[in-house]
């Protein structure tokens, strides 16, 4: 049998995540801002079907089973919305992901790097990938980094890389933060730009309502509008620091607790930027939530609820009384993993 017969497609997901608490520091010289964070995946995933090419081309497309396919985006000074379309060229970061493990393995393979080599080549280093996206686009929940995360899982199976998740982790890294802990899963703090990750020892579930909005915030907008909001108030930005009885509270799944210390020091610029995101805060919790913050630079918005019941319940007022989704979620959720693998046999595709 021919190699090329041997490698058919495969599957991997990867989760998005909140943060439940992101406090950030005074903006430093490179223009990035020093944070420290706590991050937490949640049971929302992408999906990235990796399909072997005869040629080396890398393509990206999006497939019709997303839920969310685009967004339009905030302009921070005019205030319109400007529909953004999902990059499916080298700019994305499902086809950036895919490209840097190809540098990576063929390295490997020329020996210029030493690593362990297992298993036959395959016919071409090309690939499509195809994206089920299920995080919202450009909401604060870094759909985009789970992409590559589990574009990376996915290629890595099918070029038979012989990768650990943690050489992923850093391969990822490259493409930013998000990267590598959409990778790992689970709860971490962030310190540094958010890239200095340790993980934490967790037990327990959480339960989260998150609440998509229509319109995307850019990231670098709402750090510039934080900025601008300190200056005028006159304010000097802290270091910054995670609580450790948050870090507690998380590793603990501790809702009570959690819920007093949930704070997000970007919410006050993407709420300027977007005030109906006060009314829906305010709407979750006279509807019940615990707590309610948004998410990383938003516009996404969670809320923290008592137990899998409440959060079912509290999605459904929210979508009653406001017109948003609410979409009930569980959390610290799983790491970037395989889902299928699918042989190309002489005799035809069968799953392994
Ligand atoms: P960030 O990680 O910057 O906080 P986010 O989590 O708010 O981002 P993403 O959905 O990850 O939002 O994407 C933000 C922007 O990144 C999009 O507007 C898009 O232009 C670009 N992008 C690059 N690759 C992707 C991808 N695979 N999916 C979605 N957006 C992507």
């Amino acid at each position: 049998m021919r190699d090329s017969q041997l490698f058919g497609h495969v599957t991997a997901e990867a989760p998005g995540k909140v943060n439940l608490s992101l406090r950030v520091g005074p903006v430093r010289a490179d223009g990035y801002h020093e944070v420290a964070t706590l991050y937490c995946a949640v049971s929302m995933y992408e999906r990235v079907t990796a399909s072997p090419r005869e040629d080396e081309a890398i393509t990206v497309s999006i497939s019709e089973r997303s839920v969310f396919s685009g967004v339009d985006l905030l302009d921070e000074s005019t205030g319109e919305r400007v529909p953004a379309e999902i990059p499916l060229d080298e700019r994305n970061l499902a086809y950036r992901a895919a490209a840097l493990l190809r540098d990576r393995v063929r390295q490997q393979r020329e020996g210029v790097l030493s690593g362990p080599w297992l298993g036959s080549e395959p016919p071409s280093y090309g690939v499509d990938l195809s994206l089920v996206k299920n995080v919202p686009v450009a909401g604060g929940m870094g759909g985009g980094s789970a992409d590559a995360a589990a574009t990376l899982v996915a290629c890595s199976a099918l070029w038979n890389a012989g990768l650990s998740k943690e050489q992923l982790a850093e391969i990822g890294a490259e493409l930013g933060a998000d990267v590598p802990f959409a990778l790992m899963g689970g709860a971490a703090a962030g310190q540094g730009v958010g890239d200095e990750l340790s993980p934490l020892l967790h037990r327990g579930t959480l339960h989260l309502v998150i609440a998509p909005a229509s319109v995307g915030l850019s990231t670098p907008g709402v750090y510039r509008t934080l900025d601008s909001m300190r200056e005028q108030a006159g304010v000097r930005a802290e270091d910054p620091d995670l609580d450790p009885d948050l870090v507690r509270a998380v590793s603990q799944a501790d809702a009570e607790t959690l819920s007093a210390l949930m704070v997000n020091d970007l919410q006050a610029p993407a709420v300027s930027q977007l005030p109906e995101l006060d009314d829906l805060l305010d709407l979750g919790l006279s509807e019940g939530a615990m707590q309610g913050i948004v998410s990383g630079s938003g516009p996404t918005v969670f809320f923290l609820a008592h137990d899998a019941a409440h959060a079912s319940q509290l999605a459904t007022s929210l979508e009653e009384r406001a017109e948003v989704w609410a979409l009930p979620v569980t959390a610290p959720a799983g790491g970037a993993r395989l889902l299928t693998q699918k042989q190309r046999s002489a005799g035809g595709a069968h799953a392994s």
